[in-house]
């Protein structure tokens, strides 16, 4: 999409804290409907359907076509031309979508209706329509909608629109009890993790939205304190303080030095006691070092550029130069919440080339210009850059992949170093 350009340079608040290069211009990004893929492999009796068009079914069928075999709990409304002129009645065909979804998949707990870009021009009121339906199959399933539309976001904002809206269903915490929400998809083997090392620290009650089925909606309330396990969800995060919670600051568990200072977050907030912390970190501490330090091998002094892309640029370039030693020659987000980033904004090298937003012809010739060793992009943007040359990593896997806390920690550093040893292979 293209919107004005103009590009200004802005101190971040605070002395220490990088300043921000902002652009606008042309912007390469995918939709907020590719995070239907990792939503709906975590609420596992979820089911989304996208109402939209034939190019919302190819973006979604293109990005999950990995999970070809399994049976989809996704699919795509797909509104015809005559939708589009206002010739039809779009909430009728909706009703007997719906249906006939439900009837194929009794097991159901929640049906998500999600808006699209076609959905919003012909302004069909899915807001309305859920209210709606959820009349007519109360009791039965839960039928909650949110927007998915690309016209002005980044395809990591679909998660933060769908968990927005799960936040008004949340049961209320009682007065006078407290709770920790871990705000956030979660591959299930990573939220495991985390809910040892919370019990461990005595942190309890410890639940996670999204959960995995949505008959367990965890309360939400004055005495909840949030924690968010990802950078983009701003949205959802202010939704639960108007529901009187507390966001904990912290940088993001990615790499050894986030997930501490993330979990130490929370076990400040419970009273933790630093000996009890320590002690509780050291075995997974020491078992994460020992899996870096054979990426760091590979990765340490070699240039890093992120386009701005998923929302995890800053934290993630925080974690390969600090923790793995690579130089970072530009990290490019698409938009910088302050609130959210300012522990990660704290950690990054003084002087760092930090861009917010896109301008997608003129990053292109600094990429060029700089040569990085590896470049972060979307995967419209990897091939052409490969032809060039270059050495690229799709930001998209790092959403997929499982590469939160300790023990993923050099799984994570090995997506950066594995593009780099192909490379030096082929060289030989
Ligand atoms: S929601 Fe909009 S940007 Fe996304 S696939 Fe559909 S038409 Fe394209």
């Amino acid at each position: 999409m293209t919107a004005p350009r103009a590009a200004r340079r802005d101190s971040a608040p605070g002395n220490d804290l990088p300043v921000v290069a902002r652009e606008r211009g042309q912007r390469h990004v995918f939709c907020g409907l590719a995070g239907i893929v990792w939503l709906h492999r975590k609420i596992q009796d979820a089911f989304f359907l996208v109402i939209g068009s034939r190019t919302c079914a190819h973006l979604l069928q293109s990005a999950a076509g990995v999970m070809i075999f399994a049976e989809p709990r996704f699919a795509t409304a797909i509104l015809q031309e005559r939708d589009l002129a206002g010739l039809a009645d779009c909430n009728q065909e909706l009703d007997r979508v719906v249906g006939e979804v439900l009837d194929r998949r009794p097991d159901l707990g929640t049906l998500f209706l999600v808006g699209s870009c076609p959905s919003e021009v012909i302004k069909l009121d899915l807001a309305k329509a859920a209210e709606r339906l959820s009349v007519v199959y109360r009791g039965r399933v839960r039928i909650i909608d949110y927007s998915a539309s690309g016209l002005e976001t980044t395809f990591t904002q679909g998660e933060d629109a769908c968990l927005k809206a799960l936040v008004p269903e949340l049961p209320p915490l009682p007065q006078g009890e407290r709770s920790l929400l871990v705000v956030g998809t979660l591959p299930d083997v990573v939220e495991d993790q985390f809910g040892r090392l919370f019990a461990e620290l005595g942190i309890s009650p410890v639940s996670f939205l999204p959960p995995r089925h949505t008959a367990d909606f965890p309360p939400l309330g004055s005495g909840t304190s949030v924690l968010l396990a990802q950078p983009f969800l701003g949205e959802s995060a202010r939704a639960c303080l108007a529901r009187g919670a507390r966001l904990l600051s912290a940088p993001y568990p990615f790499g050894i030095e986030g997930t501490l200072g993330w979990l130490r977050a929370a076990a400040d907030d419970w009273g933790v006691s630093p000996a009890v912390f320590d002690a509780a970190m050291a075995p997974a501490v020491a078992r994460a070092e020992r899996g870096l330090a054979h990426q760091r091998a590979m990765l340490a002094g070699k240039r890093i550029s992120f386009l701005p892309d998923s929302q995890l640029e800053i934290p993630l370039a925080r974690f390969l130069h600090r923790e793995c030693g690579m130089e970072l020659v530009e990290v490019a987000t698409p938009y910088l919440d302050r609130q959210l980033m300012m522990d990660e904004l704290a950690l990054l090298p003084s002087g760092v080339r930090l861009t917010e937003g896109q301008d997608l012809d003129r990053q292109l010739d600094r990429v060029r210009s700089d040569r990085p060793d590896i470049t972060v992009c979307g995967l419209g943007l990897a091939n052409p850059l490969e032809a060039e040359g270059l050495r690229t990593k799709w930001s998209i896997e790092l959403v997929f992949t499982p590469v939160h806390g300790f023990d993923q920690a050099a799984d994570l550093a090995e997506l950066f170093a594995r593009p780099l040893r192909r490379d030096a292979l082929l060289r030989i």
